[in-house]
């Protein structure tokens, strides 16, 4: 049996935990549950949003699924989600991105995956005043960061059967940083001459992305668009809404959907389960539950086609329970 660090999160977090919990237990995976808390939860019971025994939870588990955490805007404690990643070098995002049947969208057949570099670029946080009327921000591309996700890619490329890997880059402008990005990728993909290999410079690809999505099957790309085009990406296929992501590094994976907490919805059983339910399933992958995985991701496709027990983001007037009560009794 494995055992799974559980963060059930904020906001709409423990419901949409609780509907894929009963999922996954209904597709029969053997999991022991480790729950923590981070957050808001953790904030009021033990005076800091990330205990440590979060961080000692998943560095034991080796891999955890995680609900929404809210992060105060403007003041207040950073973000939980950003120092998990640090703490741990989650430092492979992935994001895929898949069209289903049934919800409309621009564009049928879709199935793309975003990697993103989730350790340096424009996210290390260093920033400072330059006098009172200038501010500046220190972009950060590693050699080793850039090879490393590099590789990751071309793994997940082979691994997964898919036949091309795109690097994202504007090392045009940014000729040291992102030139470096580049220059990464094209060594590591002397390594996988199997897989096809091309570059694309951003905002060529942001178009490329609404207009010929198909074109794509793996793109990586420094953590700033990784972060915005993972999300256009989602907008393609239907919404924050279905979309799970992943954040894996050597000693530890992450598995969240990529929407936040929204507060608004807190409590109220209409929170849209989904995305929590398609990051268990690529944990369930990752943890070798490959046939429970399968029967989730089908369940929840036809049941999607079928319009009826969904929640009404997805065009539904099903619950966050019903709709996981619906999915449960189908992958029973
Ligand atoms: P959000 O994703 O919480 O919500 C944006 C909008 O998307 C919502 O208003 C809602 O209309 C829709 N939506 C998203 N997920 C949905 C679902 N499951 N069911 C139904 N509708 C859904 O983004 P936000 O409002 O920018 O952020 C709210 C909080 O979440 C902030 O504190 C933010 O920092 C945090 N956040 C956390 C994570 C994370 O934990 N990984 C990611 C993004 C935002």
């Amino acid at each position: 049996m494995n055992t799974v660090t559980l963060i059930k999160g904020d906001g709409i977090g423990p419901e949409i935990t609780e509907a894929t919990i009963k999922v996954i237990e209904a597709a029969g995976a053997r999991i022991k549950w480790e729950e923590v808390s981070a957050g808001e939860s953790a904030l009021k019971k033990f005076n800091t949003p990330l205990p440590a025994e979060v961080i000692e939870s998943l560095r034991r588990t080796g891999v955890g699924l995680k609900g929404p955490l809210t992060t105060p805007v403007g003041s207040g404690y950073r973000s939980i989600n950003v120092a998990l990643r640090k703490e741990l070098d989650l430092y492979a995002n992935l994001r895929p991105a898949k069209t289903y049947r049934g919800l409309t969208t621009p564009f049928e057949n879709v199935d793309l995956v975003v990697i993103r570099e989730n350790t340096e670029d424009l996210y290390t946080g260093i920033e400072h005043m330059v006098g009172d009327d200038a501010a500046e921000s220190i972009k950060i591309i590693t050699r080793k960061a850039s090879e490393r996700i590099c590789r990751y890619a071309f793994r997940y490329a082979q691994n997964a059967d898919r036949k091309k890997v795109t690097v994202v880059h504007k090392a045009n402008i940014m000729k040291l940083t992102d030139g470096l990005f580049l220059e990464s990728a094209r060594k590591v993909s002397e390594e996988y001459p199997e897989v096809e290999f091309e570059d694309c410079i951003v905002d060529n690809m942001a178009m490329q992305l609404v207009m010929k999505p198909w074109q794509y099957e793996v793109m990586v790309m420094p953590n700033l668009y990784g972060d915005i085009l993972s999300e256009l990406c989602a907008g393609l296929v239907g919404g924050l809404g279905i979309v799970p992501g992943a954040n894996i590094g050597e000693q530890a994976a992450l598995f969240e959907p990529v929407h936040g907490s929204v507060p608004k919805y807190a409590g109220q059983n209409r929170a849209n389960p989904a995305a929590m339910i398609m990051a268990s399933v690529l944990m369930l992958g990752y943890i070798g539950e490959n046939e429970a995985a399968w029967r989730i991701e089908q369940a929840l496709s036809d049941l999607i086609e079928e319009g009826r027990e969904i929640t009404p983001d997805l065009g539904g007037s099903a619950g966050t329970r019903e709709m996981a009560q619906a999915l449960a009794t189908r992958v029973r």
